[in-house]
């Protein structure tokens, strides 16, 4: 134990060592939180504490799998077994099968997931014979789950005048009665949903003294990292089990709260002082995991939020690079831009795709990145949500697609065929099976003769199935003519799902709407490639076959080395030697949801603080000038969050104006993989501020410099050539294009361009204003 003891500073030390009592440890990312109650496992275990007696909560499973792994190196793996690590989910699942006899639950009680309870709701709801406009289902499930988070059962609900009022005021006067079926049917079912594994815990220990007293003494000590996010159910929990000891340990950082909106609450680590007696407070100011550059620009950024605690953060660490900012134009570029960094840096440094992490603020931007790796051949993988192509929404609009391209393909049609609902039931489907296989005919083609064809089906369903046919066909003539953007965008559209999406307005129901966008705006981008190249033929097929190879592709690469790509919200307590935090726009981050009042931005920027200090070498911070947004490119502003930091850790790479104002460098200024295959992009605008938009301070802070685009290793000269250096006949270097010789001089002044035959075969046109060369 000493040797391991001795991998602790003097700060940390004070709370391993410190075994009994309440006890808090508010700290800095970084600064060895989770290390500490990770050693302080270990010492408890040292000091004859029994593992059985432990408990210990963390934000993710894989958090305790590897506190466990690491503690079962210390005190041996036999011991480390039987400590219960988890998350309070995992955790409370376990103790409720055991206990689940006392709630008049069976022990093999189901877990519902979201989609379980949509179900059950809905058909709640049709029974009810209630409006499913206004009762929308997905609506009734998140408001039922936050009166379970704040324990408003059914019984305190209807004794609650004020919660029946709010629900009469918003025209859904029968809430509580839909709360009351919903809960009798999963109790007569034997299920408990995700909200009810925390609920009926409390109810658990509220309602059975001696199963409190039981776990009061099974659980001498307990932690908690990630404190400060914790929400009310899962506050009262640990202040339950925790009351007779009084061993309690947690661990937080009030500057990286950011789950308020699941109803984490803050207060929760800022009273804890008051919740027990005698509490020992701890912090810790070194930080071990950054280098000096990405903690002084973290720390410059925490501090514009009002409501926060004092804290020092510091580290030993080199200074390091500064934190690189880079602007595109487009997403698409972002999305070239991070791989091809990426690529480079690997190259440069011999590092596993392990090294690297994407980090972003909304699950529809991984689009445009996994595009660009996958086009560079780097592996990577979604945490924490499907790969974009495999989400059900996704594979919803491409099963449409692969239907009017091969109406054969039966697991599409099975798919679509009624969805959106066309009243088109499961007995229908069987038998349409049985008459394809007794004909020997797809399933279509049994459709398009169903007239003919000798199956029981009854003139109804044979005319909505007739409609769906109609359908499929109507879009296949399209196909003939109309490209695959409006071709995909008229079928989202006809079909039936934005209308069906639309419904759906919780914060679920609108990410789906944002990968369906994102979708749209991957086949724009697809077509909008394809205008130039003279044998691009038949769009969608080729845009389905991209997709189709891309997934195989994807499902090949298994858990080998990976870049990993992921929210933020999911990134809480992990590092990464390089990440790049992309999208740093207005109303993207800081998201447009969250900036209305100064406690939603500040959350919002706790969010940006967690993402930028997972980094531990190097810290990229890319945004796009414009995105596509159905189909349309939209301008924006960089990030706020870019501007705030001070400048002296920051390292501007692109030029904007160069960007802006040079439509003939876009295609391949990041490095395009194929830089002589010819690419349609519409010229585009100079784009000036908007009206009262935050003038940043970015733009102004570095004027293009022939250093921002070099790499360290190359300094030398003089690159900005348009005063007229530069001749026939000279060899020149140009940072992404490589090394070419000048073929022909054209123009004067500032319009002045050179031809370029550049050694990798492309010949370029470059204007002198804008173009990074060097004579050589
Ligand atoms: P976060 O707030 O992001 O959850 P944290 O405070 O939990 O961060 P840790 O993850 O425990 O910080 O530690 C950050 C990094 O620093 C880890 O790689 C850890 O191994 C390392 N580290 C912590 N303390 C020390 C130490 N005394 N000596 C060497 N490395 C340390
Ligand atoms: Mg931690």
């Amino acid at each position: 134990m000493e040797k391991y003891l001795s991998q602790l500073n003097e700060a940390q030390l004070a709370p391993t060592l410190q075994k009994d009592g309440p006890m808090i440890v508010i700290a800095g990312a970084g600064s060895g939180k989770t290390r500490v109650l990770t050693y302080r496992i270990a010492y408890l275990m040292s000091q004859g504490v029994d593992a059985f007696n432990i408990l210990s909560l963390t934000f993710t499973n894989k958090a305790a799998r590897e506190m466990k792994a690491r503690i079962a190196t210390i005190v041996g793996e036999s011991e480390a077994k039987n400590l219960w690590m988890g998350t309070f989910h995992s955790v409370f699942a376990k103790i409720l099968r055991f206990e689940a006899d006392k709630l008049g639950y069976p022990s093999n009680f189901t877990i519902y997931d979201t989609q379980d309870s949509d179900r059950l709701i809905a058909s709640i709801i049709k029974e009810m014979n209630l409006d499913k406009e206004i009762y929308k289902t997905k609506q009734i499930r998140s408001r039922i789950s936050s009166y379970k988070n704040s324990l408003i059962t059914v019984k305190a609900y209807f004794q609650n005048p004020e919660l029946m009022e709010a629900d009469k005021m918003a025209r859904r006067p029968r809430l509580g009665e839909i709360y009351k079926n919903y809960v009798d049917r999963c109790f007569k079912a034997g299920v408990m949903d995700f909200d009810d594994l925390l609920l009926k815990t409390n109810e658990l220990l509220t309602r059975f003294p001696e199963v409190l007293a039981k776990y009061q003494d099974k659980f001498r000590y307990i932690l908690v990292d990630e404190y400060q996010d914790t929400n009310h159910s899962q506050y009262l929990i640990v202040r339950a089990l925790s009351d007779r000891f009084q061993n309690i340990c947690v661990v937080g950082d009030d500057a990286q709260s950011i789950y308020a909106f699941r109803g984490a609450n803050i207060n929760n680590i800022l009273n804890f002082q008051k919740d027990y007696e005698d509490v020992k407070l701890f912090r810790l100011e070194q930080n071990y995991r950054s280098t000096k550059n990405i903690v002084n620009a973290a720390n410059s950024i925490i501090d514009k939020n009002q409501t926060k605690l004092d804290k020092i953060v510091w580290t030993a660490n080199d200074e390091g690079a500064k934190i690189k900012v880079n602007r595109s134009l487009t997403d698409g570029d972002e999305g070239r831009f991070v791989a091809s960094s990426i690529f480079e840096n690997k190259m440069q440094n011999q590092l596993p795709n392990s090294d690297f992490a994407v980090l972003y603020r909304t699950n529809a931007q991984s689009r445009s990145i996994e595009d660009a790796l996958r086009k560079r051949d780097i592996p990577y993988r979604i945490y924490g949500g499907l790969s974009f192509y495999q989400r059900k929404e996704i594979k919803d609009v491409l099963s449409y697609l692969r239907l009017i391209i091969n109406p054969a393909d039966e697991e599409a049609l099975k798919r679509v065929i009624n969805y959106p609902t066309r009243g088109i039931g499961q007995t229908t489907m069987d038998r349409l099976v049985v008459a394809a296989n007794g004909y020997g005919k797809t399933i279509f083609e049994v459709l398009q003769n169903i007239d003919k064809v000798d199956v029981n089906i009854n003139s109804g369903a044979r005319n909505k199935l007739r409609d769906f046919t109609t359908l499929i066909e109507s879009f296949q003539v399209m196909n003939q003519t109309a490209n695959a953007f409006d071709l995909a965008e008229h079928v989202t559209k006809a079909s039936g799902l934005i209308r069906e999406l639309n419904k759906d307005s919780t914060p679920e129901g609108v990410a789906r709407m944002e990968n369906i966008e994102e979708l749209l705006n991957g086949i724009k981008d697809f077509v909008e490639g394809q205008k130039e190249i003279a044998d691009a033929t038949a769009s969608l097929a080729e845009f389905l076959e991209d997709v189709a190879l891309a997934t195989d592709l994807d499902a090949d690469k298994g858990d080998a080395d990976h870049v990993a790509l992921m929210t933020i919200h999911l990134a809480k307590g992990l590092e990464f030697p390089y990440v790049y935090i992309v999208g740093l726009e207005e109303d993207l981050f800081p998201s447009a949801m969250s900036m209305g009042t100064r406690s939603e931005l500040e959350e919002e920027r706790r969010l940006f603080y967690v993402a930028l200090t997972r980094a531990e070498k190097q810290a990229y911070l890319t945004y796009a000038l414009s995105r596509y947004r159905w189909g349309k490119l939209i301008d924006s502003d960089p990030s706020r969050f870019i501007e705030e930091i001070d400048e002296q850790y920051l390292d501007i790479i692109t030029p904007i104006e160069e960007r802006r104002f040079n439509p003939m460098l876009d295609a391949d200024i990041f490095g395009d993989p194929e830089p002589n295959k010819v690419r349609f992009k519409k010229p585009v605008q100079p784009t000036f501020k908007k009206k009262g938009a935050p003038v940043s301070k970015v733009v102004k802070k570095e004027l293009p410099t022939s250093k921002n685009l070099k790499p360290v290793s190359q300094t030398k000269g003089n690159t900005n050539l348009f005063d007229g250096k530069l001749a026939v006949g000279n060899m020149v270097e140009h940072l992404r294009f490589g090394k070419g010789e000048v073929l022909k001089i054209e123009g004067a002044g500032g319009d002045t361009k050179a031809e370029i035959k550049f050694n990798n075969g492309g010949v370029k046109k470059l204007l002198l204003r804008f173009a990074k060369l060097e004579v050589i």
